[in-house]
Order: C-alpha cells, then sequence, then structure tokens
C-alpha cells in the first residue's frame, strides 16, 4: 500500500532529510517495505502499535491480529501492575516481531492511558525496561548475520501520550524516560486535532522533546550511542509516517544544535501535525511526518486501521504552510495558488495545481522534504527566525482565501524553545529544570 497505491519508488525519498522510513509493523509485509528501504539503503522502523491491543481484537484490523503480540483479548494496563513474567513475555514478542521483520529502528511497546502518572504509566515503563533487557540479551544492535556490514541497530523509548495530558505529565516522563539506557526516543502524540495543535500542547511537547535531548543518557549507559552513532554527533536522519499513509520523513542535519551535550540523545517526535516543522527549527531532531500519519488517533479511526487512505489527498502548499482547499469547491483557489506561487518540485506543471492521487503524493512528498530542509538549515535562533516571518506571509496569503490563519503552536514552539535556550544559557538559574 504504501508504495504501490502511492507509485512511489525510494528514490524519491530525499536521503538528506529522511534516513528512516517508518511504518506500522503490520502492514510492513503487504508493502514490501524492507527491500525498498534496503536498496535505498534507508533505516526501517516498524511501529509495533502496541496500544491496538487495548482494543477489542474486532477493532485492531485485520493485519494487527497476525502478530505474534497481538493479545487475545483488550489489554487492560490500568487495573493493576504487570508481573515481571508477563511484562518479559510482552516485551520480547513485541522486540522479536519488530527485529524478525527487518528493523533496523526498534521501539518499545507503549500504551495510551486514561490517566498519567499512575499504574497504566508505570507499566509501560516496566514493558520499557523489559525491552532493553531482551535487548542487551539478543544483542539487538548487531545487525542480521545476512548482512553483517550494515551500521548497528537502535532501540528506541516510546512514550504514547495524550495531548489532553500535556503539560502536567511533562515533568514525570522526562524524569522517568530519560533515564532509561536507550539509543533515542519516540514521542508520540495522540489526540483530536483541536487538542493537538493548541499552544500548550506545543509548548508541552517541545519542553519533553528538547529536555530529554539534553538529558545526559544514564552512566554505564553502552548502546549504539557510545560506538559513535546515534547520539549528538550529526548525520542523525529520521523518521516517516506511522500511520497508514505514504511514508515521509523529516530530520534534523543541521537542527540538532538542541541536543548538545555529550550524552544527547535524539526524540523524534510523531503526531504534531502540520507544526512539525516548527519542531525541527527549533532542534528536535527528527520528526514523523507523512500523508496521515502525522496526525495518529485513538481509538484509529476505521480508515487508519487497515492503513486505507481515504479517495482524495489534500494538496500541500507553501505558501499557506498547509493543505489548500478541498473538493471542488476549492478549485478557484488551488488555481490562484500555484498561478501566482508556482511549484517547481517537477511532478506537475509548476503554474498548476497537481491533479490525481499520484501526482498529488509525490508533489506532497517533495514538499515535505523542502520544508524539512528549509527548518533545519542553521543554527535553531536562524531558522526560527526565518519561519516566523514565512508563517506571517502564510498568514496574510491564508486571509486572502478566507482560510483560517495557522494554529498559534507554530509560534509556541520557538517561544518555548528560546525559554529553554536562555535558562541553559544560565545554568545558575536553571537547576530545577
Ligand atoms: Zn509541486
Amino acid at each position: 500500500m504504501l508504495w504501490s497505491a502511492a507509485g512511489l519508488d525510494a528514490a524519491l525519498l530525499p536521503r538528506d532529510v529522511a534516513g528512516t522510513l517508518a511504518l506500522p509493523l503490520h502492514s510492513s509485509v503487504r508493502e514490501g517495505a524492507i527491500d525498498v528501504t534496503r536498496r535505498a539503503e534507508m533505516g526501517i522502523a516498524l511501529a509495533p502499535q502496541a496500544w491496538r491491543n487495548q482494543l477489542p481484537p474486532e477493532r485492531r484490523g485485520a493485519a494487527f491480529a497476525a502478530l505474534p503480540y497481538a493479545q487475545p483479548e483488550a489489554l487492560e494496563l490500568e487495573a493493576g501492575a504487570l508481573s515481571a513474567g508477563a511484562a518479559a513475555d510482552y516485551a520480547d514478542a513485541v522486540l522479536d516481531a519488530q527485529l524478525a521483520a527487518g528493523a533496523t529502528l526498534a521501539t518499545t511497546p507503549a500504551h495510551v492511558f486514561e490517566r498519567e502518572g499512575g499504574i497504566g504509566r508505570a507499566n509501560d515503563l516496566l514493558l520499557a525496561s523489559a525491552t532493553i533487557a531482551a535487548w542487551h540479551e539478543r544483542q539487538g544492535w548487531r545487525p542480521p548475520p545476512q548482512r553483517p556490514d550494515d551500521p548497528p541497530r537502535e532501540l528506541y523509548a516510546t512514550i504514547a501520550v495524550r495531548a489532553r495530558h500535556l503539560p502536567e505529565a511533562v515533568p514525570e516522563l522526562l524524569a522517568r524516560y530519560s533515564a532509561l539506557p536507550v539509543d533515542g526516543f519516540w514521542l508520540v502524540l495522540l489526540d483530536d486535532d483541536a487538542t493537538r495543535t493548541s499552544p500548550r500542547v506545543a509548548e508541552a511537547i517541545t519542553t519533553l522533546a528538547l529536555g530529554l535531548q539534553a538529558a545526559p543518557a544514564p552512566g554505564g549507559f553502552s548502546g549504539a550511542a557510545s560506538a559513535g552513532i546515534g547520539g549528538a554527533g550529526g548525520g542523525f536522519g529520521a523518521a516517516a509516517s506511522a500511520g497508514g499513509g505514504f511514508g515521509a520523513a523529516a530530520s534534523a542535519g543541521g537542527g540538532f544544535g538542541a541536543a548538545a551535550g555529550a550524552g544527547g540523545r535524539p526524540v523524534v517526535v510523531a503526531g504534531a501535525g502540520a507544526w512539525h516543522a516548527a519542531l525541527l527549527a527549533s532542534g528536535v531532531a527528527a520528526t514523523c511526518a507523512g500523508a496521515d500519519g502525522a496526525q495518529p488517533t485513538f481509538p484509529p479511526d476505521a480508515a487508519g486501521s487497515d492503513g486505507v487512505v481515504g479517495i482524495g489527498v489534500p494538496v500541500f502548499h507553501p505558501a499557506i504552510l498547509g493543505s489548500a482547499p478541498h473538493g471542488a469547491a476549492g478549485e478557484e483557489a488551488r488555481e490562484w495558488l500555484f498561478a501566482a506561487h508556482p511549484c517547481r518540485c517537477g511532478e506537475h506543471l509548476a503554474y498548476e495545481p497537481p491533479r490525481g492521487r499520484r501526482a498529488t503524493l509525490r508533489h506532497n512528498l517533495a514538499c515535505l522534504a523542502a520544508e524539512a530542509r528549509d527548518a533545519t538549515r542553521l543554527a535553531p535562533l536562524l531558522d526560527e527566525t526565518r519561519l516566523a516571518a514565512r508563517v506571517e506571509r502564510a498568514n496574510a496569503t491564508r486571509a486572502r482565501l478566507a482560510l483560517p490563519p495557522l494554529p498559534p503552536a507554530w509560534s509556541a514552539v520557538a517561544a518555548t524553545a528560546r525559554d529553554l535556550r536562555t535558562a541553559a544559557a544560565a545554568p545558575g538559574l536553571s537547576a530545577g529544570a
């Protein structure tokens, strides 16, 4: 589905911004994604989406049911503590499924909770620790025997959090997860669109992501980072669609400054939606973006459960930093946008909107790559300033088309990042931060 439906091939993925392709583990076989990424010499993350186990089996999607860690009944994690044995079995199954399917970046199982700071979160942390133990037992970082020259594999801790639990949950999540000996963090924001675009959610995600990146790795940690990859050095590339749609990308060669410090570990943010570009500009190492993978929901909507995307694909346009008006009613606006601001992605006539699913997906992918590149050109302060100017121009253009202004999340990210940098530059004042 990922490649064939979209007619994309891996050669289209811009390697300077996308080092890793991500997609749900349960759809990886069908899509032949492993072969695609291997040919392109990209990494691949196969998101286990363990939270689907919290739904009754009939609501998880048919492909998920075939996975070895699919539970016979809805998994209840907020009622009581998992036993160490049960946690180890579940963690083993989730990790083994990812490694067997060919993941080069493995992630810990994560679940979605009605409240934070309770037994549910404690269970997820226990599962993360059990996965780390399994990773060491298997020497998971070693490339598979048939490809000994591959770079070491990495393990990231997944943190799934509901936007509505932010910002209150941030201090505990930061403290508990930064203590885990992992190579990086996979932060998944789940909620409805109105909640996920609020400025307080943007502030909280920025604080959590940059906080995790700045936190020193625990002492004695001997993961891949200490072997010289995946750490705060340059060259980390990541991310892409966690949902069902076409996969895409974004990361940060240049924007990594905020993870400074020898112990810095990268954070991938999934679920931020369109304002993920603001996170990249402010120094978050990578974001997960794609047709619908950028905005996961829980429970997953019907269309997303098997990775099937709707018929109409919205057309992104950089002049409005978002999707052009859809459907027949938006035709005139789309025509005007492309006539006034031609697109030279090469997938369609520059002065006309892309037409049809294939051209639209390829145009969107080219735009996504361009946005990620633009957001990570220099140091965060300069990238944030350039993006702020673009947001202002985009809002003027949006007003002209009677579109609502961009959500305040776009500017909240940079404001928060600036405060964090100021605090970090004055260590005497930030002892508690
Ligand atoms: Zn284009």
